[in-house]
């Protein structure tokens, strides 16, 4: 026999059929025993009286506890109206066993999984991230996340775009942030740096004429945690677009989330539309913050207040640790260092460039940054200006021959934006940490407790990258 979902079994009453699943709760009522069983789709309620059993099964019932894997055969029998759960999706309908088989014992877990109030503490959570997740809400998240993913992978799609994989082992990139170091073992002493975003390589692919570009992206920085940063790695919708202004990246940004929301999640409401925009002055002035919270009723966990901040001064003055590389000595960019200047700005840049504003975007949700973007420079000689505005020594020029290089053959206008994946699910799903949102994410301190990583390696595999650690 087939295995069907727990979930299908509404529409089979009075047939035979195969489940399998994971006991999500035992109930014994004197010679009946109740079995909630669990599989991704849902939980169906099990009806083991003996005399309807094989044998072989009477005989194991009584080893099966909590979070075991059964296969149970048995007829699907309608509930009475009083025996109706509303809280099932299966609550209709209850299995009555014929024939159970034991596929998987189970330890009884470090936490309870079917009783979601009473949480373990998160670094208990992590250590079995694999029992955490078997959580209703979390498993939850994870189907909001592969929906919203899938979503805007085809509206993109439709809209001509091109999903295109850039290097995960890459070169150190200017976004502001810590590198995390590869060493390579074919040359020794130098280092590939995971990408902070694929800010340089989807320009390239625009010089490319790919025209429209995007990626799921994996970001990896090595940042101190906060509530709306996750030390490690995160997911972008990396996105570029050549020969659009800067009111079209907007616009088709507001179209594609408008719709999503629209279509996968009908009960919110967006509380502004079009979205309002705001000038980077009048937004520090009004809310003294560059990413305000729109929000009229900030209980309603179905608001959603898009915002876009626009005109932002092209450089920010620096401070000590902002020093990475690309933040010049006294000033650096706001956004990036490849973001254009408005034109009718262009002449501040030579008498004070730090009144200068730029083509920055930034969109904001309920408070948080999503994302930000930028139309950007693709004349080189606006670009070496603004190296030189930041400091930029010769050397550091010298790291970016690649992409000035580029730019001699023929550089369309482009620009383009990242919204965060992880913020964007979070906010929708009304969970409080990014962690909530990623399967296995690493700890606010940059851990992760079930593998243990990161981890020690053998003296062998520095040797092979002549590495010798610092005592
Ligand atoms: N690469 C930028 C970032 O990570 C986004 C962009 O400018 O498109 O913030």
């Amino acid at each position: 026999m087939k295995r069907i979902k727990t979930t299908e079994t509404v529409n089979k009453i009075e047939e035979k059929v195969l489940v399998k699943g994971w006991v999500h709760v035992r109930r014994n009522m004197g010679k009946i025993v109740f079995l909630d069983l669990r599989d991704r789709w849902g939980i169906l309620q099990v009806v083991v009286v003996p005399s309807e059993l094989d044998e072989a099964s009477q005989e194991l019932v009584k080893d099966i506890r909590p979070e075991f894997v059964l296969s149970v055969e048995g007829v699907v029998q309608a509930r009475g109206e009083k025996q109706t759960n509303k809280d099932l999706a299966t609550g209709t309908v209850e299995l009555l066993a014929n024939k159970i088989e034991i596929l998987a014992e189970a330890e009884t877990p470090p936490f309870e999984i079917e009783n979601e109030d009473r949480q373990a503490n998160e670094e208990l959570r992590m250590k079995y991230r694999y029992l955490d997740l078997r959580h209703e809400r979390m498993k939850n998240n994870m189907v909001v996340r592969d929906k919203v993913i899938s979503y805007l992978r085809n509206w993109l799609h439709k809209e001509d775009f091109l999903e295109i994989q850039t290097p995960i082992l890459s070169k150190s990139t200017p976004e502001g942030a810590r590198d995390y170091l590869v060493p390579s073992r074919v040359h020794k002493g130098k280092f590939f740096a995971l990408p902070q975003a694929p800010q340089q390589y989807k320009q390239l692919l625009m010089v490319a004429g790919m025209e429209r570009y995007f990626q799921i992206a994996p970001c990896f920085r090595d940042e101190d945690a906060r509530a709306d940063r996750s030390p490690g790695e995160f997911y972008q919708l990396d996105m570029e677009m050549s020969f659009v202004s800067q009111e079209d990246i907007l616009q088709l940004v507001e179209k594609m989330f408008t719709e999503m929301v629209k279509e996968l999640f009908p009960e919110k409401k967006i509380t502004q539309e079009p979205w309002p925009r705001l000038n980077y002055e009048e937004a520090i002035k009004k809310y003294n913050s560059d990413k305000p919270d729109l929000r009229k009723d900030k209980n309603d966990p179905n608001e959603l207040a898009f915002a876009w901040v626009v005109n932002f001064p092209l450089f920010t003055p620096q401070t000590e640790e902002d020093k990475f590389h690309g933040a010049g000595d006294t000033m650096g960019p706001t956004h990036n260092m490849f973001t254009m200047v408005k034109e009718e700005d262009v002449e501040l840049l030579d008498k004070e460039p730090l009144k200068a504003r730029s083509y920055q975007h930034d969109l904001v949700l309920n408070g948080f940054e999503l994302g930000g973007g930028a139309v950007r420079i693709h004349d080189m000689k606006i670009q070496e200006k603004i190296w030189d505005l930041i400091g930029f020594t010769d050397k550091q020029k010298q790291e970016f021959k690649h992409y000035f290089e580029a730019f001699k053959y023929g550089a369309p206008p482009h620009g383009g934006i990242a919204p965060g994946i992880e913020r964007l699910i979070m906010i929708l799903q009304n969970e409080k940490n990014l962690r909530e949102i990623t399967a296995f994410p690493l700890t606010s301190d940059a851990r992760d407790p079930m593998m243990e990583s990161p981890s020690e390696v053998s003296k062998e595999q520095l040797d092979e990258l002549g590495i010798e650690m610092k005592k």
